[in-house]
């Protein structure tokens, strides 16, 4: 199996969720109070035959290409070589990459990729505005008829395991890839970052925080004694870990991208 990060950028999300490119070295944070600032980068897996996605970022363009496209065709990969794409939940930053402009209309961006969303996530995403303020794009998505449901916690492909988490979102999945050698475990934003892992807090940004917050503590627990490799969603450095406990405390390992190839 090979891993591999896709990173699309940085931005700064403001308090009406509104994402705003950044770019370290010439923005500054001093310009945006209250923004948070973030890291966005899907995973690309090759397992066996399978190439999965692992979220699919904002769905930021340059050149009229989409950031995921053209990182995957730095790795000598085309987009409808891609044969699933696993979502850990509905927000904007982590499925905005769906669909991308062909012509002005708007077309599956991985058209042949089985695309997983559970099921009660999708229709939460129907109804709360708040939260999901695109609905159309999950209308789309269903008609294109590319979609398949999860429910609870199974099995989608050998070796790929999903478990319904909540926490972050009330129907937020997470996924375990393992072969003989390793478990990957993508915590979506629920271990967005390694540092949630070691100190425990509860997030406003969470649906329910005190949920995810256990959650972390569980993960970080069990990846520390079964040898996981993390995949961070939001943390570009280190964006690929493992944790383990040197006298009594966590200690992080950076994997850097060769080492899983
Ligand atoms: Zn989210």
């Amino acid at each position: 199996m090979k891993v591999l990060p896709l990173p699309e950028g940085n931005y700064t999300v403001d308090k009406s969720k509104k994402a705003i490119p950044y770019q370290p070295g010439i923005d500054s944070m001093k310009d945006r109070p209250g923004s948070v600032y973030v890291s966005v980068q899907p995973f690309l897996v090759i397992k066996e035959n399978y190439k999965i996605l692992l979220d699919t970022g904002f769905g930021k363009s340059t050149d009229n290409e989409l950031a995921i496209v053209s990182n995957l065709k730095k790795n000598g990969i085309k987009r409808e070589e891609i044969t699933h794409v696993f979502l850990s939940h509905l927000h904007k930053d982590h499925c905005g990459g769906i669909f991308m402009e062909i012509e002005k209309s708007y077309k599956l961006s991985f058209p042949n990729a089985i695309h997983v969303v559970n099921r009660n996530e999708f229709e939460l995403a129907l109804s709360d505005r708040k939260n999901y303020p695109e609905p159309e794009i999950f209308e789309e998505l269903q008609r294109s008829g590319m979609l398949e449901f999860t429910e609870g916690n199974g099995t989608i492909l050998p070796g790929v395991d999903f478990e319904m988490s909540g926490g972050h979102t009330p129907y937020h999945q997470v996924f375990y890839l393992r072969d003989s050698a390793n478990t990957f475990f993508f915590g979506g934003d629920v271990v967005p970052v390694v540092n949630q892992l070691l100190h425990l807090f509860t997030a406003n940004y969470d649906s329910d925080g005190v949920t995810s917050r256990e959650l972390r503590k569980k993960y970080a627990q069990k990846g520390a004694e079964e040898n996981w490799t993390f995949l961070f969603y939001h943390s570009q450095t280190p964006a690929i870990a493992n944790l383990g406990t040197y006298n009594g405390a966590y200690r992080v390992k950076t994997i850097s991208n060769s080492d899983n190839m």
